[in-house]
């Protein structure tokens, strides 16, 4: 596996694969990999010639600096996992050179789709994610870029974002990983106590019974309150927000017959870690 810091470098070696024909998968990720980011890779791998993994932990993203500190940083073990991959490029880059002093960041107009859910709690944040996705995408100019339907909104946005641009990079979801309990995989598990690790798995279970709340007629509104109750009832846990939304607009819908793509997202404070998952209740890729 090739490691490249530097801007230029990661250029040059991504332009002859281009000159012969190859095709380039990307997964940018923030380390701390995992088996979530691991099958971005695995399906980059398959369907590309070349998979460029990058890990750059964003600051720009990080709407509170305690959790920019306090995000785990595993480099060495990063890198074994990615050559047990058999990932061919690492984008290991620093501040300085994804964020030069000329760099100039188009302005996108999401109208509410970055504003709900994350985009309300955590102000800022989506600034930087789409900052920091669009000067990558810039740099590395895959055929197709890798992201997790863990961060739902995330992906509904880069989507946004890659069609303003009239880009031909392609977006291809990869669907959650699970620990076998159900809890999502994420890079912040490793910071739950073991209680409150314990009782993660309750925001899957809460979110996957949705489904046969739904289906045998009860109402979103229930729905959403019954959720909120019993995420509340659970020691040291303190939901942010749980919608059930549409799954193109992220706007809130009364019935499922509102929409062809419904889906569940919610934020969990589980001691002093926010975890966040979703469930897919109608259409989409994945139930
Ligand atoms: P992160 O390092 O948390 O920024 O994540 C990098 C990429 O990995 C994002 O596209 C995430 O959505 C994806 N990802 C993180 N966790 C998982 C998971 N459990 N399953 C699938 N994809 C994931």
């Amino acid at each position: 596996m090739l490691l490249l810091k530097s801007v230029e470098e990661l250029q040059i070696v991504l332009q002859k694969k281009r000159q012969k024909g190859l095709k380039i998968g990307f997964a940018p990720t923030m380390g701390a990999l995992h088996q979530g980011h691991a099958s971005l890779i695995k399906k980059a791998k398959l369907e590309n010639d070349i998979c460029v993994c990058c890990i750059f932990v964003n600051p720009t993203q990080f709407n509170d600096s305690k959790d920019l500190d306090k995000y785990p940083r595993t480099e060495g073990k990063d890198i074994k996992i990615l050559v047990g991959l058999d990932n061919d490029v690492l984008f290991y880059p620093t501040v300085d050179a994804v964020y030069p002093k000329d760099l100039h960041i188009p302005i996108f107009d999401f109208g509410q789709v970055d504003k709900v859910m994350e985009g309300k709690f955590r102000p800022g944040h989506f600034d930087g994610v789409v900052e920091v996705v669009y000067r990558l995408i810039d740099i590395v100019q895959p055929d197709r870029l890798y992201m997790g339907q863990k961060d739902f909104q995330q992906f509904t946005l880069i989507q946004h974002m890659l069609q303003q641009m009239q880009s031909s990079t392609k977006l291809v979801v990869c669907p959650i990983i699970r620990e076998v309990d159900g809890l999502a995989l994420s890079s912040r598990n490793v910071r739950l106590t073991p209680e409150n690790r314990q009782n993660a798995p309750i925001i899957s279970e809460i979110l996957h019974g949705l489904n046969d709340w739904l289906t045998n007629g009860g109402s979103i509104k229930e729905a959403e309150a019954k959720a909120i109750t019993q995420l509340n009832e659970m020691p040291d846990f303190r939901p942010e927000y749980l919608e059930i939304v549409d799954g193109y607009t992220l706007q809130p819908i009364e019935q499922m017959e509102d929409s062809d793509y419904v889906v569940v997202c919610t934020a969990v404070w589980a001691g002093g870690v926010r975890l966040i998952d979703n469930v897919i209740l109608k259409g989409g890729q994945q139930k």
